[in-house]
Formats: structure tokens, C-alpha cells, sequence
């Protein structure tokens, strides 16, 4: 049997491109969403014209024990689960200055963004610890799609940066945790990708892009992240561990 990955959120955006390259590396995959069901179906139909399995879970990732229950479908339907991909995420509603921003909008954020992944991951990193013990998993792989908002700063989406910033700090907690147990987690940074979240802000970034913001003048697709994440689990990074890879065009680099 293949192995299996889930990719939370991968109706659409980020998430589905990650799927569609998981599946042409030959993993099983369980899609997951919170509304678009049929976005949902699309993806999986992807998949499996790839010639891979593809089950699709509703759940959402802030609530932490339907983040359980995605876990525990997975197990229920592939019988093991080799790689978690972490990846369903939301900018805030609105975007408000920080000296305005409410506390709603952090909360709902940092839910989703944070809270949520550091309990799925809590819980499926217990299960990946029971099944290589058991003997039905070779490794275990975490991968963690934070953001160039992890470090780059944004006054009028404080919330979403800090969210990602976490998100830093929990790849290096849980990198360290597991590394004993054969697991690695590692995460990747994307920078600015042509999405349904970047749709609102589209002609800003076309010409931040267009005037050289990233050495690489284009936008980022939902493959260039898809591909990064597929070379984790092609087993190509596995003395990586605690690791922030940035695929971005170049954003993150400091320049004269
Ligand atoms: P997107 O186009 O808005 O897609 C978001 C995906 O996440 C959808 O599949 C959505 O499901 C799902 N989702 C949202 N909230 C969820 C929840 N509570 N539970 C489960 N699934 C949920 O976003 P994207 O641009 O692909 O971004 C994906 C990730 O990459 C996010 O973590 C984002 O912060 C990060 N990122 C994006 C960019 C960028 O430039 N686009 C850059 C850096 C990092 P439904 O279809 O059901 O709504």
C-alpha cells in the first residue's frame, strides 16, 4: 500500500496544488476543507487522475477536535498516515492597522492559523509514534506552511504575522520533540502565490512584483510550494529537520 499524506485545507489555492504533487509522488491523499465541498471534490478528482487514492474530510482546523476527527478518518480509511501537511490557514477579515485591529479578528486568526495546527500536530504526531513502533510506517514527515510573514512585517494584518511567527516556533518545538521517534518537521515559507487569498490584493502585488520586489519577477503558483513539499516527502530533505525553507523568488533575501 502507498503511503498517505493529509493536506489540510486543499480545496482550493496552496493546499490543492500540494495534494495534485503529493499525488504525483505517489501518496494516498486525504483532502480536506471547511466549506467548498465541491472545490473539495475537484481536487480529489485530481488526485486520483494521478492513479492514487483520494478521501475527502470535512473539518475545521480550528476546532481542535474536528482536527481529531480528520486525523482519525484517515487512519480509518488508509490504515496509516505518513506525512501531515499543514497548510489551511486565513488572512484576517478585515485589514486593520494594530493600533486599530480588534480582538476578534486576532482570535479567529491565531485559531486557525496556530491553536489549530499545534493540536493536530500534538495529535498526530502521537499517532505517527504509534504506528512506526507498530511497525506500519517506515518515517514519519510534518511539514508546516507558515509564510514570508513569519519574519516580513505587515502593520495592517498584525494578527496573520504573529500567527505565522508561531508557527516558526512550533516547527523548531516539534522538530526537536520528535526527531528521537524518526519524524521529521519542517517548514516552508512561502512568498507571494497567485491564489483566491492574494485575489483581493491582485493588482498591488502585480506591480510590487512588476518593480522587483522579489528577485524573481513572477508570482509564486500553488505547484512551486506543491513541489517543495513533495521533495520532503521523496524522502530528499530527511537529515532536514526544524528547518524554515523559503520558496518565495527570492523575497527574504536582504538587498543593497
Ligand atoms: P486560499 O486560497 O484562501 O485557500 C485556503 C484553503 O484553506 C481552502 O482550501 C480553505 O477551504 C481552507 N481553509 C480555510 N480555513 C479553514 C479551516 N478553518 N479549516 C479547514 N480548512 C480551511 O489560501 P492559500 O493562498 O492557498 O493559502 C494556503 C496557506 O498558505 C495559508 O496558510 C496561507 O496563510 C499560506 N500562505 C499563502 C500565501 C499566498 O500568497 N497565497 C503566501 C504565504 C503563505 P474552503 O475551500 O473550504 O474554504
Amino acid at each position: 500500500m502507498g503511503q498517505t499524506a493529509v493536506v489540510t485545507g486543499s480545496s482550493r489555492g496552496i493546499g490543492r496544488g500540494i495534494a495534485v504533487s503529493l499525488a504525483e509522488a505517489g501518496y494516498d491523499i486525504m483532502v480536506n476543507y471547511s466549506r467548498n465541498e465541491d472545490a473539495a471534490e475537484d481536487t480529489a478528482r485530481e488526485v486520483r487522475d494521478r492513479g492514487v487514492e483520494a478521501g475527502i474530510c470535512q473539518a475545521d482546523i480550528a476546532d481542535t477536535d474536528q482536527g481529531r476527527r480528520l486525523i482519525d478518518s484517515t487512519l480509518d480509511r488508509f490504515g496509516r498516515l505518513d506525512l501531515l501537511v499543514n497548510n489551511a490557514g486565513i488572512a484576517p477579515r478585515v485589514r486593520a492597522d494594530i493600533l486599530e485591529a480588534e480582538s476578534e479578528s486576532y482570535d479567529e486568526v491565531m485559531s486557525t492559523n496556530l491553536r489549530g495546527p499545534y493540536f493536530l500536530t500534538q495529535y498526530a504526531a502521537n499517532w505517527m509514534i504509534e504506528l512506526k513502533a507498530a511497525g506500519k510506517i517506515d518515517k514519519g514527515r510534518i511539514v508546516i506552511i507558515s509564510s514570508i510573514s513569519a519574519f516580513a512585517v505587515s502593520t495592517s494584518r498584525g494578527e496573520y504575522c504573529v500567527s505565522k511567527a508561531g508557527l516558526s516556533m512550533m516547527t523548531a518545538l516539534f522538530a526537536d520533540r520528535l526527531a528521537e521517534h524518526g519524524i521529521t518537521v519542517n517548514e516552508i515559507q512561502p512568498g507571494i502565490i497567485q491564489t483566491d487569498m492574494t485575489g483581493q490584493v491582485k493588482e498591488k502585488y502585480d506591480r510590487l512584483i512588476a518593480d522587483g520586489l522579489n528577485p524573481i519577477r513572477r508570482w509564486g503558483q500553488p505547484d512551486d510550494i506543491g513541489k517543495a513539499v513533495a521533495a520532503i516527502a521523496l524522502g530528499y530533505l530527511d537529515f532536514t529537520t526544524g528547518a524554515a525553507i523559503p520558496v518565495d523568488g527570492g523575497f527574504h533575501l536582504k538587498r543593497f
